[in-house]
């Protein structure tokens, strides 16, 4: 079985570091050929379109930054749905627009393949100990398939059904995340007016009910002024923007989503390549 890895970016670098890892034939592309450097030193065979990486290879997978980076690598001559035929596996694993993900999963079973939504949750870090959290929603037959190669890289795997249930979770989590996110930095940027110490406050919250790991990673690297990027400010951005139009869509009554999204977009230009965290200096 030969996998094709598309983007190698900030988690499919090490994604795709993970199945050569454990033995897998990998080919790869990736808009900048130099961050494949290190995938062809181990073995990885770099092709020079997605069509190609779609004749030659039986499970074809995704990683790419937003819907736009999808597009431009499964459309025209030299895209990914140009080079499938029958019985080729498609797995989107970048977080993207639920009505989109159905829109590709047509387009893939019209060329007589099979597609499965499988966005993660976990950050660089979990990528790079292959410990994340895999959200898969597709063709069943495509699942039991890729099950082996989500182990490699994953170390929950959960299928839940028709697309786009998955994009539908991994959207409601990153929105509470997001939210949380806000909150810790909004109590932090109160601190620092009233002159409280910081470290007193990530202390003392970590002590308490609401303690979490994410207020304990990213409170540290706020309080170290460390915006090294593990989950960009501008995907947080982008994964509240579908939180709100998601809650549109359902009519529900979102005020905290919206509130920290227009907080996300205040800061935007300035910060969208930082870590999320960077939020905390949007709202100082
Ligand atoms: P990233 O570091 O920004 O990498 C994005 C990838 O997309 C790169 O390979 C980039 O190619 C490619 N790309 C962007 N625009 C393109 C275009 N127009 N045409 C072709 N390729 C294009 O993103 P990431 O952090 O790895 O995230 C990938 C996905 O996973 C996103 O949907 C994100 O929301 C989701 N996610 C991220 C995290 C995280 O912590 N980072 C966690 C969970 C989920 P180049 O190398 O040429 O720029």
């Amino acid at each position: 079985m030969k996998i094709g890895f598309i983007g190698l970016g900030i988690m499919g670098n090490f994604m795709a570091l993970n199945l050569l890892k454990n033995g897998v034939e990998l080919n790869v592309y990736n808009r900048t050929k130099e961050k494949a450097k290190e995938h062809i030193e181990k073995g990885a065979l770099f092709l020079n379109s997605p069509k190609e990486i779609a004749e030659k290879s039986d499970i074809i997978i995704l990683m790419l930054s937003n819907s736009k980076a999808v597009s431009s690598i499964t459309e025209g001559n030299g895209g990914l749905l140009n080079g499938l035929h029958e019985k080729k596996i498609v797995i989107n694993m970048s977080t993207i627009e639920p009505d989109y993900s159905c829109e590709l999963h047509e387009r893939v079973k019209s060329k007589s393949s099979l597609f499965l939504e499988a966005p993660v949750i976990g950050s660089k870090i979990p990528a790079k100990e292959a410990s994340l959290i895999i959200l898969a929603a597709g063709d069943k037959e495509a699942f039991d398939a890729s099950d082996k190669y989500f182990n490699m890289i994953g170390k929950k795997i959960e299928y839940l059904g028709d697309v786009p249930k998955a994009s539908y979770l991994k959207i409601i989590n990153n929105q509470i995340m997001g939210i949380t996110m806000g909150a810790l930095a909004e109590g932090f940027a109160l601190a620092d007016k009233i002159g409280l110490d910081k470290n007193i406050i990530y202390d003392i919250v970590n002590s308490g009910a609401f303690a979490n790991p994410m207020f304990q990673l990213k409170g540290k690297n706020i309080i170290n002024n460390d915006y090294e990027t593990n989950f960009p400010y501008k995907h947080m951005q982008k994964d509240l923007g579908f939180a709100v139009k998601l809650s549109e869509e359902f009519k529900t009554f979102c005020p905290l989503t919206c509130t920290i999204d227009n907080s996300y977009i205040l800061g935007y230009k300035k910060f969208k390549d930082e870590d999320m965290c960077a939020i905390y200096k949007s709202l100082s």
